[in-house]
């Protein structure tokens, strides 16, 4: 959809923001404005940031959350960390939000979306088979499902339980503590440590 009274290069760039998430034609507009209206350094710095992050950026090869440089994240290199305990989020904002809480000690595994027929996700579309593959090493012995409590949520760790049973592992849920179709990354500190300690077994 171009807009007649847009030279050809301000289309392109509303087109640009506009495909960001949440954000509508008119936000994509104000932000195209905003960005002509910044000094050329800035508009560089801002490029480049982009450029540089998706560059930089990888997934970790173990726990599949987004790590910089070649190689295992700090988290999973980390000798403080316990690795017979992995807890399963959907994405990399929900290993923020436990982190900040610092009463978890395990590691992670980040899967890059939950189960959702309706947006045609699939488990093929997500890091399943990097879980398994993990799981399948033997040194875990508690998986703790961790996606959000709405209904792609628990499926999704229905799913993934009855996959891991056969490992022999401990799957476990959180216990909410986290309202029921609420977000992991909206909740409090406190809920999220009484939603850890709570857990209960799949
Ligand atoms: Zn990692």
């Amino acid at each position: 959809m171009s807009n007649q009274a847009f030279p050809p290069a301000l289309d392109a760039l509303v087109e640009q923001f506009a495909r960001l998430p949440g954000v509508g034609r008119k936000s994509a507009q104000r932000m195209a404005f905003f960005v002509l209206g910044l000094p050329d350094q800035q508009v560089e710095t801002f490029a480049q940031a982009l450029l540089t992050a998706k560059r930089e950026i990888h997934r970790c090869p173990v726990c599949q959350n987004f790590s910089e440089g070649d190689g295992p994240c700090a988290l999973c290199r980390s000798s403080r960390r316990d690795g017979s305990t992995v807890c399963v989020v959907a994405e990399a904002r929900d290993v923020a939000a436990l982190e900040r809480g610092q009463e978890y000690r395990g590691l992670y595994h980040v899967l890059h979306g939950v189960i959702s027929p309706m947006n045609h996700v699939g488990p093929d579309d997500l890091a399943v088979k990097e879980l398994l593959a993990r799981v399948g090493q033997g040194q875990i012995r508690e998986v703790i499902m961790a996606t959000n409590p709405d209904t792609e949520g628990e499926a999704t760790a229905m799913y993934l339980s009855r996959l891991l049973k056969p490992f022999g592992v401990t799957v476990t849920r959180l216990a909410y503590g986290v309202p029921v179709g609420g977000h992991l990354e909206f909740a409090d500190d406190a809920t999220l440590a009484r939603a850890l300690e709570g857990r209960r077994e799949m």
